[in-house]
């Protein structure tokens, strides 16, 4: 009889340092056939990003059929997925947890489970949300089913996660441009152990006592570029499957939010030897990292832009950047391209994309296109300063859009500004010219964003990763952390090298 396969997870990273709440209507909720269609190796598809392959160590020749796809049943239970935002709502997480925990009751006898996780989801009054729904989890089906987490390189590995769970792995890229390789790697790997009926791999966890923000962690820089660069190497070692190295999630304050190492095989020592190699190694460069750009005030950084003859000059304005949990409603950088009058009466052409206020919207939507608007643009969600902002101009476009629901193009002198009903991200060039607009034809984008996104790094002829204020701000030492483990990197700067110590299992 063919393996039977379960699939479910939470998918969402959420910053505990915003006041946004994250609530059930933020998730796309997968189930039954719908949940199956997102897997491209059940639909016959190729993999998104599948031209990262060889770069992180992966087969590049993967066929449309996958023979260890078809040797197993798969059996669909649910998956919620969110963009990044504030802590769940608990009764969200709870309902969730449960019909997870009926749906696999209900499935009857089950060999593996594909838990597709981010690994950094926050709920109030639950410690490590992810340890917490693997142990509801092993509960009702027992500790022989195999199960293999795909996660995020910003989730975090708890000791509770790592012991529930026989397969760990996560990104090898930031940008995440093997998010679905990698996805594939940890279904793959479950269902060939499965079907050769071979017994629970090893595993060995390393946590290494760094907590570092994404935007200094980027894979397309060292010293991380070259530490990713390793797992290929490590992977093909006798007795060793998967390699994993998580930077862990620096915007939320548990005891778990940390860097840490999984390795799993057949070969015991093996396993414990590669992950303690890989712990010595981040920790080796752990004072390496630095920022993928240079880094700013926005003041600043706008004088800059504005000065400069690079065209588009992007300022990404990082503290509210929705893409990590940010409100995306932080007016530091409105106000300020507002205050500029080189971009209100001046030659300098500005689009600032997006902020979320859907009042304004509705405002925007009662004139219409080409109606005149004056209206408060954002600090509603996240009401530190300057707060609400007054936009006195003319509204360009309406458009329905996918993900930021009815959104505004409002235009006020040169500064071109994009409101959306939802939170938003705008990080393809599909989602400006959605909005009728093409970003090159603007002198200074801003966006809310960390690290650039391929599409916008691309266009960007110059780039200023802005040190804004918000729920996601890269100066992790003013945030304020109270419960994460101590000593920890960069928390205490001085702190001698730790002893990293491997757990098995
Ligand atoms: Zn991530």
């Amino acid at each position: 009889m063919a393996p039977r396969v379960a699939i479910c997870g939470i998918h969402i990273e959420s910053s505990t340092f915003t006041p946004h709440m994250t609530t059930a209507a933020d998730f796309t909720v997968l189930r039954a056939d719908d949940l199956l269609q997102r897997y491209p190796w059940i639909t016959h598809s190729p993999i998104p990003g599948a031209e990262h392959a060889e770069a992180v160590g992966e087969d590049l020749s993967i066929p449309l059929v996958r023979e260890w796809s078809e040797a197993v049943e798969w059996v669909p239970v649910l998956h919620c997925g969110a963009l990044p935002g504030g802590p769940v709502e608990p009764t969200a997480y709870s309902a969730w947890r449960e019909e997870i925990v009926d749906g696999l009751r209900e499935a009857g006898h089950l060999d593996g489970i594909l838990f597709d996780i981010h690994g950094a989801m926050s709920v109030p009054g639950v410690d490590d949300a992810e340890g917490d729904l693997i142990r509801a989890i092993r509960e009702v089906v027992g500790p022989e089913v195999m199960v293999s987490a795909s996660m995020d390189l910003h989730g975090n590995v708890s000791r509770a996660l790592f012991e529930n769970c026989d397969l760990l792995t996560c990104y090898r890229m930031a940008p995440h441009e093997d998010a679905w390789i990698c996805r594939e790697r940890a279904a793959r790997n479950l269902c060939e152990l499965l079907i050769s009926d071979s017994p629970k791999p090893h595993k060995a966890l390393v946590h290494v006592p760094v907590l570092l923000p994404g935007e200094m962690t980027s894979t397309r820089i060292e010293p991380a570029k070259s530490l990713y660069g390793r797992i290929p190497e490590v992977e093909q070692r006798q007795g060793i499957l998967d390699a994993a190295i998580w930077i862990g999630f620096a915007w939320a304050d548990e005891p778990r939010n940390k860097a840490a190492i999984v390795v799993t095989g057949t070969d015991a020592h093996a396993v414990e030897e590669a992950a303690l190699e890989l712990g010595r190694e981040f920790w080796k460069v752990h004072s390496d990292f630095v920022f993928v750009a240079p880094t700013d005030s926005y003041p600043s950084a706008l004088d800059a832009a504005i000065a400069s003859d690079k065209r588009p000059f992007l300022l990404s304005d990082s503290g509210d950047n929705p893409g990590a949990g940010g409100a995306d409603d932080v007016t530091v950088t409105l106000a300020e391209l507002l205050g500029r009058p080189e971009i209100q009466d001046g030659p300098v052409t500005a689009l600032l994309a997006s902020i979320v206020d859907p009042a304004a919207v509705a405002a925007c939507a009662e004139v219409g296109v080409n109606g005149h608007v004056d209206i408060e643009v954002g600090g509603h969600l996240d009401s530190r300063e300057p707060g609400p902002q007054r936009v006195v101009g003319v509204v360009e476009n309406l458009v329905d859009d996918p993900r930021g629901g009815l959104t505004a193009v409002v235009r006020s002198g040169g500064l071109t500004v994009i409101v959306t009903t939802k939170r938003n991200q705008y990080t393809t060039n599909e989602q400006f010219h959605r909005l009728g607009m093409d970003p090159r034809d603007f002198d200074v984008v801003t966006v809310k964003i960390g690290y650039l996104e391929p599409d916008i790094f691309d266009l960007a002829a110059d780039w200023i990763l802005t040190l804004t204020p918000g729920g996601v701000d890269q100066d992790l030492v003013r945030l304020g952390h109270r419960r994460i483990d101590r000593p920890m990197y960069p928390f205490d700067p001085d702190m001698a090298d730790p002893q990293l110590i491997i757990v098995t299992g």
